[in-house]
């Protein structure tokens, strides 16, 4: 182990600050970094801070862009699927309305927040939070607004919706006439420029420009806000952050009984969520039922092989993935080990990140139910199963999010100071 966080390039400073790391809790040394620069974590390799590599303004224009784009997105049908000669026009909302009128009142909620509200609810705070800090203006609320985008950005899921929107397009391909109309078009590109706004942002840099970190607090004394990563002292503990308003501890409260908890309800509806059908195509009177497995088996069967590997990983090997590795965590814990730490925090990390793609299957069913009602010819209705596993896949992504991977180091015995 070295003393100083590793460095991806030379350009390095005299002055050091100190940072603390998000994934072990590691109080470290850095220099202050210039562009193009990132400090990784010594012990975990996670990214400590990483240098402005786009100026805000480059962040704000995609973000307006996408703002704008989500009028045409939203208001306009995105397919229009025929069936001797019936033509059907669907918005996105068009996926909400008809899983409410069908019954489906648990599924709309998690497929109309995901896809429509909190996108929009993202992207209006965070257009306003760039738009402010374009201006010398730093009003007191500029904070707790960039820390409601932030936490909303995993809960926005334009880009899963395009994929469980393919998934559709494409099983429905197979059976009757669907194009994609007007606002599917501007959907991808909205979804495209959402991605652009994740990629080209850097919320470290934003966190800076709304409150610079005064590097003042010596490294015995470090304590991260949990959520804009500002380094404050100690006695700060339990109060609110000066920066983005959150509550300040050493470790997210009551993380393992939280975890332990949402896991333990994820797997319990984890049963019914592969065993009971997810769809039921009736086909003149007669109906099929399909499940969550049998939807990846039916893309071999056809011929689909990326497509079925895509809903296989995301609907059968991440929820898997999600509740395995989270156990094996909490065990961990209780066992007090060091072994693994570092794949653990790793696996920690992608699990984080991959969760959130769960929800093709989710979106594909509520397109599905909303695209293909034509009375008795054909009708696609969700079945039960659909909302035990929407379930399984907010369960398990609230308890990684509840879950703090720096109890882990905690637990072995690490020191958190270098
Ligand atoms: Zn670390
Ligand atoms: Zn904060």
């Amino acid at each position: 182990m070295t003393d100083a966080a590793s460095f991806h390039t030379a350009e390095i400073a005299r002055d050091e600050d100190v940072l603390a790391c998000r994934d072990c809790g590691l109080v470290q040394s850095t220099p202050p970094l210039h562009r193009s620069v990132e400090a990784s974590c010594c012990r975990c390799g996670a990214t400590l801070a990483r240098e402005h590599r786009h100026p805000l303004s480059g962040g704000f224009v995609w973000a307006v862009t996408a703002l704008l784009l989500a009028f045409p997105a939203y208001l306009e049908p995105i397919f229009d699927v025929s069936a001797v000669g019936i033509h059907h026009a669907t918005r996105v909302d068009g996926t909400v309305t008809s899983l409410v009128s069908a019954g489906f009142l648990p599924l709309a909620i998690p497929v109309g927040l995901f896809s429509i509200a909190i996108p929009v609810l993202w992207l209006a705070c965070l257009t306003t939070t760039l738009a402010v800090l374009l201006t010398p203006a730093r009003p007191r609320w500029l904070g707790p607004m960039f820390r409601v985008a932030t936490s909303l950005d995993i809960w926005a899921m334009p880009d899963v919706f395009v994929m469980g929107s393919f998934v559709a397009y494409t099983r429905l391909q197979a059976v009757t006439r669907v194009d994609i109309a007007a606002g599917g078009w501007a959907f991808l590109v909205f979804s495209f420029a959402v991605t652009a706004v994740r990629v080209v942002l850097d919320q470290h840099y934003v966190w800076e420009q709304i409150m610079p970190d005064t590097k003042a607090v010596s490294r015995d004394r470090s304590l991260l806000c949990p959520h804009c990563a500002l380094d404050v002292d100690q006695a700060h503990g339990g109060k609110p952050c000066p920066r983005c308003g959150a509550i300040i501890h050493e470790r997210k409260p009551g993380s393992l009984q939280r975890c332990t908890a949402l896991i333990g309800a994820a797997y319990l509806l984890y049963i019914p969520a592969n065993l009971l059908p997810v769809l039921s195509t009736v086909r003149f009177g007669r109906a099929q039922n399909h499940t969550i497995f049998g939807g990846a088996v039916e893309l071999i069967q056809a011929g689909m092989w990326p497509l079925a590997l895509i809903v296989f990983m995301a609907s059968i090997a991440v929820p898997v993935l999600k509740l395995v590795g989270l156990t094996w965590f909490l065990l961990s814990i209780r066992a007090r080990t060091d072994r693994n730490l570092k794949r653990r925090t790793r696996l920690y990390r992608v699990i984080e990140a991959i969760g959130r793609w769960s929800n093709i299957d989710v979106f594909m069913i509520g397109l599905l139910t909303a695209l293909v009602n034509f009375g008795n010819l054909t009708t696609i209705e969700a079945q039960p199963g659909a909302i035990a596993f929407a379930a399984v896949v907010v369960l398990t992504m609230l308890a990684s999010k509840s879950f703090d991977a720096r109890l882990m180091w905690d637990a072995a015995g690490e020191r958190n100071v270098t």
